[in-house]
């Protein structure tokens, strides 16, 4: 049967800066919310302008352990890795990569967003790999913006990046299951959203104003539901469009150690990590 979902945590995310100096908005990890399992970090990069020459990316850096999902809104980005992998994002790509074992990522603004200037904005979600999966070779999915499936209604839309709605499902293939969807409302619109059942689920506030239920959701708001129900209202009470993610997805229920770019299931595994990045093991860039 049909249950709505009722909220069971709010939290304001915290503004800090990423890679080189890049502005973020972070609901977590930040002090209380480390984690929303399966997921590990989530930021929201910009809206940032730079101007001609300062564009700010994230240069060389290590990952292993888990999944690292980029979901361009405005802007250009160039990503590149040891593994010889990595793509071209522009407005309303998806780029969703498997670090598993290990690599050096570089992601940078593209060359025309350092020459010229520009905004940039969008998301970084890292999705865990469950214990059993933590190694598995490194790989790309490339999502481009005009194969993200879209569900459209009277007062808005949503993009289907990952998982199925609305009898639409993400060409992405993900190593457990995940739900991660982009609504768009104008102002008085009204949408549903579903979610399953006994997934861990919360939506991230970009832009606007939210209401579900009684609550009034403001801008950089993430909003976590209890597990039991199979779906989410959501109304546009403000004058602005709204925009927000709806996450969800099976919880790994796996302990976790987490030393920056490495996530593991435990401190030797961390230490493992840190030797194989010293001794070259995750490889070099350009090499
Ligand atoms: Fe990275």
């Amino acid at each position: 049967m049909s249950k709505l979902r009722s909220i069971s945590r709010r939290v304001n995310s915290i503004r800090t800066l990423e890679g080189g100096g890049f502005p973020v908005r972070r609901p977590f990890p930040i002090q209380g919310q480390m984690q929303f399992d399966p997921f590990l970090l989530l930021d929201h990069f910009g809206p940032v302008e730079w101007e001609p020459g300062e564009a700010i990316g994230a240069p060389n850096h290590p990952h292993r352990g888990f999944q690292a999902v980029t979901y361009l809104l405005q802007g250009g980005n160039l990503h590149l890795d040891s593994h010889g992998g990595g793509g071209a994002l522009g407005p309303g790509d998806v780029q969703w990569m498997t670090a598993g074992s290990g690599l050096i990522h570089s992601e940078l603004p593209s060359d025309e967003i350092l020459a010229n200037g520009g905004v940039m904005e969008g998301f970084q979600l890292w999705v865990n790999l469950p214990q059993s999966h933590k190694l598995i070779p490194p790989e790309y999915q490339e999502l481009k913006a005009d194969k993200v499936p879209v569900h459209r209604f009277e007062k808005g839309l949503v993009k289907v990046i990952a998982g199925t709605a609305f009898g639409l499902t993400s060409p992405v293939k993900t190593v457990t299951p995940i739900g991660y969807l982009h609504l768009l409302l104008t102002p008085g619109g009204k949408a549903q959203l579903p979610v399953i059942e006994g997934h861990n689920a919360m939506i991230y506030l970009a832009h606007g104003q939210a209401r579900l239920g009684e609550a009034l959701i403001s801008e950089g708001e993430m909003v976590a539901f209890g597990q039991k129900g199979d779906w989410v209202e959501l109304i546009n009470p403000g004058l602005d469009e709204l925009s927000l993610l709806l996450l969800s997805g099976q919880p790994l229920n796996e302990p976790i150690y987490r030393h920056g770019p490495f996530v593991m299931n435990s401190p030797e595994e961390i230490a493992q990590a840190f030797e194989d990045y010293r001794s070259g093991k995750m490889g070099r860039i350009g090499s």
